[in-house]
């Protein structure tokens, strides 16, 4: 299975972070390996002194497709999760600024934290869908889908262009502004609306 994550899909975090608005949507994986065992702490990697939370909508894949039309996306998956696309700053500005690619500084192991899951016919409407994290109780980041610049059946009709999506791939959608650096003892709790989706501890 594969991890497919889109970058600059909220204009919040765009600014943030100083990078241009994309014309296509940004994309990269992480590898399986990558991503956090239930309940296991989160270890930040000795290699950056950087480590962001990235909190993100999910979305997960039920039926191969390929060259999948937006307006039949939504047959293509069955569930909605939360999850943080760890991301080694500090590591990925070096890889930036040489035009190299990302994945030492976004897929290394425990980078992907994959919460709960919800079946999306619990969605009144999955453009309207409202997420946070607080850290160590204080909310850091808040976002909503109504403001992704691709919305879900987008990314889908974009990325299955490019890629045959399989059953069990997750797409990270991208996150919102309030990126922030992870210290040990922290604690993240992600949610959807008001419920809780994962808690992950910092070591
Ligand atoms: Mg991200």
């Amino acid at each position: 299975m594969k991890l497919i994550c889109i970058g600059r899909n909220y204009t919040d975090h765009i600014a943030e972070l100083a990078n241009e608005r994309p014309t296509d949507p940004v994309i990269f994986m992480k590898p399986d390996t990558s991503i956090l065992p239930a309940k296991h702490p989160f270890f930040i990697p000795d290699f950056s002194d950087d480590v962001h939370h990235e909190v993100e909508i999910l979305v997960k894949i039920s039926k191969v497709g390929k060259h999948i039309d937006k307006k039949f996306a939504h047959k293509y998956y069955d569930q909605i999760g939360l999850g943080i696309d760890f991301t080694a700053r500090d590591l990925q500005a070096q890889l930036k600024s040489k035009g190299l690619p990302w994945e030492k500084a976004k897929g290394f192991d425990g980078a992907a934290v994959i919460g709960d899951w919800l079946p999306k016919e619990q969605f009144e409407n999955l453009n309207e869908v409202s997420f946070s994290l607080t850290k160590n109780g204080n909310k850091v980041q808040e976002g909503n889908t109504s403001l992704m610049l691709w919305k879900i059946d987008e990314i889908i009709e974009y990325v299955s262009k490019y890629f045959t999506l399989k059953i069990g791939d997750i797409i990270f959608t991208g996150t919102p502004a309030g990126v922030s650096k992870v210290e040990a003892n922290d604690e993240l709790i992600g949610y959807i609306g008001n419920q809780p989706m994962f808690t992950v501890t910092v070591k």
